[in-house]
């Protein structure tokens, strides 16, 4: 039998370090609220036991009033874990004990684990831990779970609770409020977890069902004259806080030193008003800047760290290819084989490899700024920007982690507890630009804006960013109306980024990459492969890619639709439309499939390297306009097939989920419309 330890904490405070620490595992952890949504579990031994830990979404109380808070307050109530392990965060120990008050209202056995002790203690700061505990009538155990300090002694003190049966308490009992929840307890005599229950039944503003309702209206009224006919949720929240001030934070001696003052200092000026935005913008383009650029730092000709490492394994891929082009035609293999190997897999996954390096350090700048803390204060500064639009800034996070992959990114918007504003933020999501996207704009943009690239994706990141924003503010304004709920952005503290978490990141990044490649693209490749190069009566044709193929007979069939767009024009328009459309697979499929339709221009495979040949087969057959366009129709429209399913879970209901779609489809027409013109117009 192992015991079941349930690990609940307010978001930010280290559950998942912890976790990882614990059962080894490699959760994903992040500086911002929110990152762990579902409950994941791990175990680990200590002396003759097997712990079973469950890492909780982070909540701020036990209100059934947001998702995770449901999720949580379910899994204490329904499931009854052995042992809940709180786990507070000493640098915010006020907001962190709040929920601790709530947690010791259940029939459970309770260990708190104040955690980053380190920064506490780095900031000459002092705490009382024996007169916290006392106070607490609960065992406490200082740690650090990123150092990896206290934890044997936590799980000993696991070890010696887990089996103590405890009876809930409440902090309130301090209060003249006591004396009512006696009475109401008294009621309920012996149920389970009464007291969590009674105090829930206090706090309720609807009329209580069964048949104690009149003695328990009674004592509610009289409870609620006491404190001069205020709302009881109120005064209960209040009265815990008053306790924990009282008898908690009264505890820690502060030093006069603080650290405080240097991370508002940076606060001033990175949350400014005015200085704000543009450091974020000029941080996002130094971003672009490192990974796109070719004349780094404005130096002509000099690569950046990306591109340089883009070219080094371009430039191994493509001779790998050649070796692997001759090696076929030494062992006398079929045409169709050939045809496969070098055309199919090495020129589509050789052109979407190629980009892993910046992906990679797209991600990696993401997760840096993610985990010193920045994160949070960029969506404070667009919370204000969107307030000021009559918006919500809680959609931020989820929209800044879309440019890694919505899927993760819909899910995250779980921790909105506005349902309009969640459905609308999942709305906006996919005009993020997510990873995948990258070499869509990579390999088109270098065919026609040298020297410029990192600007002109900069610019198509904006641009899904403001279209994100336009189509929040047309929806809030007509569908979607509705109250705008405030919102307290949490500031975690600044922090070191740890070199482990980032590294572990990149890797499951690199890992799931090669996945996706040898599984979704390989066979999406194989699939574009057979299209093209057979005909209707599936015969194999002796021009492969050629408009005679179903692929080209599909493509022109319907290129009709995005004619207007520019990309669809010209002989060649239909393997722009049918590598749009194989981006509904995956969004790396439309990279893969432009690489194979355009690789019988190369006359001999030692010709020229496979992503030259794609580049000169682009300037042929697009013009700057069309490129563009082809661009941006990439950004807006419907996201990929997994991304298409989440949305349909995250979405409650059939109806939203297919307007949802219809509304992505028409403004990623629209909008992309809009910007061919333009650009034809100016250039
Ligand atoms: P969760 O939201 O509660 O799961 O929190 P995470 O485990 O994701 O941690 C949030 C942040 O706090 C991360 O940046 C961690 O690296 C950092 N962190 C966690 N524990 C400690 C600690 O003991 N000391 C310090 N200095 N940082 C910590
Ligand atoms: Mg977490």
């Amino acid at each position: 039998m192992s015991i079941t330890i349930a690990l609940l904490g307010n978001p930010n405070s280290g559950k998942t370090t912890l976790f990882n620490k614990l059962t080894k595992s490699k959760g994903h952890v992040g500086n911002w609220p929110g990152v762990t949504f579902d409950r994941k579990e791990g175990q680990c031994t200590f002396k003759d036991e097997t712990f079973k830990i469950v890492d909780l979404p982070g909540i701020y109380s036990l209100a059934p009033y947001s998702p995770e808070e449901i999720v949580s307050r379910n899994y204490l109530l329904e499931e009854k874990p052995d042992i809940i392990l709180n786990i507070v965060d000493i640098t915010n120990l006020e907001r962190n004990l709040y929920l601790t008050t709530q947690l010791m209202e259940i029939d459970c056995p309770i260990v708190v684990a104040l955690n980053m002790i380190d920064i506490f203690e780095k900031q000459d700061n002092k705490i009382d831990i024996k007169q916290l505990s006392d106070n607490l009538q609960l065992p406490v155990v200082d740690i650090s779970a990123s150092n990896n300090t206290g934890l044997d002694k936590l799980l000993e003190t696991i070890y010696e609770n887990y089996n103590n049966k405890r009876n809930a308490t409440t902090v309130l009992n301090n209060f003249a409020l006591g004396k009512y929840i006696k009475e109401l307890n008294d009621l309920y005599n012996g149920s389970d977890n009464q007291l969590f229950y009674t105090i829930d039944r206090l706090e309720s503003l609807d009329a209580i069902d069964g048949n104690n309702s009149e003695k328990v209206e009674k004592i509610k009224k009289e409870a609620i004259n006491e404190y001069n006919g205020i709302d009881m949720e109120a005064v209960i929240a209040d009265l815990r806080y008053q306790y924990i001030i009282k008898y908690c934070s009264s505890l820690i001696k502060k030093s006069s030193k603080s650290e405080e003052t240097l991370s508002s200092k940076i606060d001033k000026i990175l949350t400014n008003r005015f200085l704000g935005l543009p450091i974020f913008l000029l941080i996002m383009y130094f971003m672009f800047h490192v990974t796109f650029s070719e004349n780094f730092l404005f130096i002509d000709d000099l690569s950046s760290p990306g591109m340089f490492l883009k070219d080094f394994v371009e430039d191994g891929i493509d001779n790998l290819g050649t070796v692997v082009a001759q090696a076929l035609d030494n062992i006398g293999a079929a045409p169709w084989q050939t045809a496969l190997i070098s055309g199919g897999i090495f020129a589509g996954l050789g052109a979407v490899f190629s980009y892993l390096p910046q992906i990679l350090i797209l991600f990696l700048f993401l997760s840096i700024l993610e985990d010193s803390g920045y994160m949070a204060r960029a969506s404070f500064v667009i919370d204000k920007l969107f307030k000021s639009m009559g918006l919500s800034g809680k959609s931020f996070i989820p929209m800044l982690m879309g440019f890694g992959c919505s899927v993760p990114a819909m899910m995250a918007a779980r921790t909105i507890e506005n349902e309009k504003n969640r459905i609308m933020t999942i709305l906006m999501v996919p005009f993020m630009s997510c990873g995948a996207k990258l070499p869509i704009y990579t390999v088109i943009m270098s065919a026609f804006f040298k020297g410029h690239v990192d600007t002109i994706i900069f610019g198509i990141y904006i641009l899904g960013l403001v279209i994100a924003i336009l189509s929040c503010f047309l929806l809030k304004n007509t569908v979607l109306k509705d109250d705008d709920s405030t919102y307290i952005m949490e500031m975690p503290p600044y922090r070191m980024p740890n070199l482990t978490s980032l590294l572990l990141n990149l890797w499951e990044k690199t890992k799931g990459f090669i996945t996706k490649a040898g599984t979704i693209l390989i066979t999406a490749i194989i699939l574009i492969w057979f299209l093209s190069n057979f005909d209707l009566h599936f015969h194999l044709l002796d021009e492969p890619n050629s408009k005679d193929s179903i692929l080209g007979v599909i493509g022109n069939g319907i290129k009709f639709i995005f004619t207007p767009l520019g990309f669809a024009k010209g002989e060649e328009g239909w393997k722009f439309v049918s590598a749009a459309l194989s981006g509904f697979i995956a969004k790396e499929s439309v990279i893969t499939t432009l690489g194979q339709l355009f690789s019988t221009t190369i006359d001999s495979i030692d010709d020229a390297p496979t992503s030259m040949a794609l580049t000169h087969a682009l300037q042929n057959s697009m013009t700057t306009a069309s490129a563009v366009s082809f661009a941006v129709y990439n950004l807006l429209t419907i996201p990929c097939v997994a991304a298409v399913s989440t949305m349909y879970k995250e979405l409650s209901s059939k109806k939203c989920f297919f307007l949802a779609v219809l509304f992505q489809i028409v403004v990623s027409w629209v909008v992309t419309f809009i910007v061919y013109n333009i650009v034809s117009l100016i250039l």
